[in-house]
């Protein structure tokens, strides 16, 4: 349920209705960066009376919700959540573009890379340095070594960074060295990975798994922020359909409804979602104009030798002319690239 105060309800108001929710074994969260103060309580009760917090001094109205998702809802927040690191916000009017290769493979390619990205206006360096493949026999990344090489081409060039995370075990050494960590769709239903994930004060990118509903997505969202951490965003990567020309079904109308459904900055990942390079441009240009709130896309500058995902990796060319591309189509929608 949702416990929405008076514009002018004073803090000892809130913290009564705070105290006597917690009394009443909720688990409490507070909504930011709204005009008035709202109180999100959580619990596996259906039998209670809401009543009992209407009559409380200072509360305005209460409201239930109905999605299991419900820290993620917009129904507990109903504007925009905007994620801001460093000078970079992502959920608000800017489409905001993480790009670079599929994996670290060395101190030169990702440099090369990373220079090429942000010419053509990236504002996050992407890069697996734990990757999740499909045979043991495949490269499985460079590890801390590729993590550091990573950190220091972002650095000199003023990117971010957005890596991903297998297992709870790399924690403390991937808030090190990145700025955003990445949930891949195969681990998007790691419970425990995400309640980790909830403990940690660095934004998560959450890819939707590749059999996973728009529900399921959300409610991968909700373990993390349940644990405390808001700062969640949603990537629509593909998900696997009978359709074999591509790797992956990009489901473009998955921005719209998740717009519709929750506050958390959704973004597209064409990479993944089509796995076919000529196939990137045209879903990134249609995430855009859905209305994505940003975009992750491989690059190399070598791709048919790329150690992975060579086939769906755009040369530095093409990704420079596509940001171009997006940029008159987030232009055409009010918004800046
Ligand atoms: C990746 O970003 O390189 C990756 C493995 O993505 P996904 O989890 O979407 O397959
Ligand atoms: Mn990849």
């Amino acid at each position: 349920m949702v416990i929405v105060m008076n514009k002018n309800a004073t803090q000892a108001e809130i913290e009564n209705v705070v105290a006597t929710l917690i009394d009443k074994n909720f688990d409490v969260h507070r909504s930011t960066g709204i005009s008035r103060t709202v109180i999100g309580a959580i619990g596996d009760k259906q039998a209670f009376d809401e009543r009992e917090f209407l009559v409380l001094d200072g509360v305005s109205e209460v409201v239930r919700i109905t999605e299991p998702y419900k820290l993620a809802s917009r129904t507990f927040q109903q504007e925009d959540t905007i994620i801001k690191i460093k000078d970079v916000q992502i959920g608000g009017d800017e489409v905001v573009v993480m790009a670079g290769p599929c994996a670290v493979e060395s101190a030169t390619q990702i440099e090369t890379i990373a220079a090429e990205v942000k010419k053509a206006g990236a504002k996050i360096l992407r890069g697996g340095a734990f990757k999740p493949r499909t045979s043991p026999y495949s490269f499985q990344g460079l590890g801390e070594e590729g993590l550091q090489q990573m950190r220091s081409a972002a650095d000199k060039n003023d990117l971010l960074v957005v890596s991903e995370i297998m297992d709870r075990s790399q924690v403390k050494i991937m808030v090190k060295y990145c700025d955003i960590l990445q949930v891949g769709a195969r681990n998007m239903q790691n419970f425990d990975l995400l309640k980790s994930l909830g403990k940690i004060a660095k934004p998560i990118l959450l890819k939707r798994g590749m059999s996973a509903t728009i529900e399921e997505t959300l409610m991968s969202a909700e373990y993390i922020m349940s644990g405390g951490n808001y700062q969640v965003i949603i990537c629509e990567r593909g998900i696997r359909t009978f359709e074999k020309y591509t790797r992956n079904t990009m489901d473009i109308s998955s921005i719209p409804v998740i717009q519709k459904l929750s506050h958390l900055p959704i973004i597209a990942d064409p990479s993944h979602g089509t796995g076919i390079r000529n196939k990137v441009a045209p879903m990134a240009r249609a995430a855009v104009a859905a209305g994505a709130h940003g975009l992750q896309i491989e690059v190399h500058n070598d791709p048919d030798h790329a150690a992975s995902d060579g086939a769906q990796s755009l040369y530095p060319e093409q990704f420079a002319h596509l940001m171009k591309e997006c940029r008159l189509i987030a232009n055409a929608i009010g918004k800046k690239m």
